[in-house]
């Protein structure tokens, strides 16, 4: 697989400068389509990193510290409820719902269906630039263990 979602190994990390977290880098096309306009216009190309702690203020940082607030980021600033899948706009909470009254298979299977054939398009839509399988078992194993 070549599309956005097959794993690479080609990720560096780096933590962020604001709260520390281990972010993974992301590529210049991903900056490039979520930072809002015109702050667009005045961005540096540099290698950048994505802290995806949902409180830091901090979503893009480059390799020389240059920030970039989650406030200049489109889908941070639109969307209050957090989105687990950014390609099909499925939000944290709906994902955590269905988990709950089990409708979430259904969900899962359609995101994994489009994954496969590449009609996904995490790389541009999702602000980590990375596929959104891995969160969907990160918060069925945070909202399924709790009984
Ligand atoms: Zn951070």
């Amino acid at each position: 697989m070549t599309n956005c979602c097959s794993n690479k190994n080609d990720s560096s990390t780096k933590n962020c400068p604001e709260c520390g977290k281990a972010s993974k880098s992301v590529e210049m096309k991903t900056v490039l389509h979520h930072l809002k306009f015109p702050d667009v216009l005045s961005i540096e190309e540099s290698d950048y990193y994505f802290c995806s702690d949902e409180t830091c203020s901090v979503a893009y940082f480059s390799v020389d510290n240059k920030l970039i607030d989650k406030k200049q980021v489109a889908v941070f600033d639109q969307h209050r409820e957090a989105k687990l899948c950014y390609c099909f706009d499925i939000d944290k909470a709906v994902y955590i719902e269905a988990l709950a009254n089990n409708s979430a298979e259904k969900i899962k299977q359609f995101v994994t269906q489009n994954t496969k054939t590449s009609l996904c398009a995490c790389a541009i839509k999702n602000p980590s630039g990375r596929c959104c399988l891995a969160d969907f078992k990160k918060l069925e194993s945070t909202n399924t263990n709790k009984n």
